[in-house]
């Protein structure tokens, strides 16, 4: 087993940790630990809202969950050598649950306590809790399915330069101050922007705390250095290739998914789980410019669940409650797809919630199937038929 270097105590909350993480997105973060090019290493991670979620039937904790707390990440990871520029090369070796700890929810936030993809069909706070057995899974709150996981760290990239920080807050200051196309929901909102309430800055001097805190960026959405963007198959065996912002990189990590379908439709919708990753580390010196890279790219591991056979569910950018015709819009297409998915596994008993948390869980395949056919795009969304104990087809 590699060495672990970042260990959480699950009693406790990331404050009380004796090496604190961080919640928030800032350059002068302090890293807690360094390594070499070339090492191999353990890092413990708590669930992402840390540990607010219990092991119950009662979904009242997700309801009230407290999202200036998430999400809560291990590290930084300092790797000596790192300089802007370069590229860090991240294997991720194995990922799981931690001992005695096997467990995982998916949860539907409440309307008015973060929303989600479908929160106007399904306005109230519900979760799933599943239990993990091996590679396997399965929940006492929706009955008839089991499946195998693909886990994954739902949130992982390196710290931003001070610029790309004050690029990220610009940008979305601004979206949020334009106020976002006609159509746009209320909720959920335009953007998460900076807030020192409940910041989270690991070992930075108390002194520092109220400037960083300030203008750290929320862990939201995925940015040019990856973050939290929720790639079911940033599993077991993947390389990924991180753009370098700062020196030594500053690698952080969290938010850890035994499952998840694509779009992790319902906010807090994959199997959140606390857990470990093993990782490696190389550098490829001066690896930005020369391949190009915007975003981080990533090679896909070679240990995935394996579906041969699908159920799938097509969608169009046509608003399902006043009929209106959208131009090419992909998201309310794939939110017309699921809501078909929805609707069909109704008929085999399921309500609405459990199949709004299925979806959002369970190794759905979501695909932009068209995206040039005006004014339609189409979306699929693919259920791999053999998660359930019965036959889901149409007879
Ligand atoms: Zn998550």
């Amino acid at each position: 087993m590699p060495q672990t270097l970042f260990k959480v105590d699950l009693t406790k909350p990331m404050t009380e940790q004796d090496v604190p993480g961080h919640n928030r997105w800032h350059p002068d973060i302090p890293a807690v630990v360094s390594v070499n090019p070339g090492d191999t290493f353990r890092i413990e991670c708590k669930d992402w809202t840390d540990g607010q979620i219990g092991n119950n039937d009662d979904p009242s904790d997700v309801r009230d969950v407290d999202l200036t707390v998430v999400h809560v990440l291990s590290g930084p990871i300092w790797v000596n050598g790192a300089q802007p520029g370069d590229i860090l090369v991240v294997d991720l070796l194995d990922i799981g649950p931690l001992p005695g700890d096997e467990w995982g929810f998916t949860g539907i936030f409440d309307r008015n306590n973060g929303g989600g993809f479908l929160t106007d069909h399904f306005p109230n706070a519900a979760k799933a809790i599943w239990d993990i057995e091996g590679i396997y899974t399965s929940s006492r709150h929706i009955p008839g399915v089991r499946f195998a996981g693909i886990p994954h760290p739902g949130l992982i990239g390196c710290a931003p330069s001070h610029e790309l920080l004050a690029k990220w807050n610009a940008r979305e200051k601004a979206l949020v101050e334009k106020g976002g196309p006609p159509w746009k929901p209320k909720i959920p909102p335009l953007a998460a922007l900076p807030n020192p309430q409940n910041a989270i800055l690991g070992t930075l001097p108390k002194s520092e705390w109220e400037r960083v805190a300030a203008e750290a960026a929320r862990t939201v959405p995925p940015r040019e250095h990856g973050g939290n963007c929720d790639i079911k198959n940033l599993s077991k065996g993947s390389r990924i290739y991180f753009p370098v912002y700062v020196e030594g990189a500053k690698l952080s990590m969290g938010d850890i998914h035994f499952s998840q379908g694509d779009g992790e439709i319902s906010f807090c919708g994959a199997i959140e789980m606390a857990g470990y990753i093993d990782l490696h580390v190389d550098v490829i010196k001066g690896g930005v410019e020369k391949y190009g890279l915007t975003n981080p790219i990533f090679k896909p591991g070679p240990v995935e669940p394996r579906y041969s056979e699908y159920l799938v569910f097509e969608g169009i950018s046509v608003d399902e409650f006043t009929g209106e015709q959208y131009y090419l819009d992909a998201h309310v297409a794939y939110r017309r797809a699921c809501l078909n998915a929805i609707e069909y596994l109704k008929k085999f008993g399921y309500t609405g919630e459990q199949a709004y948390l299925l979806l959002s869980c369970a190794p759905i395949e979501g695909r932009i199937s068209g995206i040039v056919d005006i004014p339609n795009a189409c979306c699929t969304l693919a259920i791999p038929t053999a998660i359930f104990d019965r036959n889901i087809l149409p007879v």
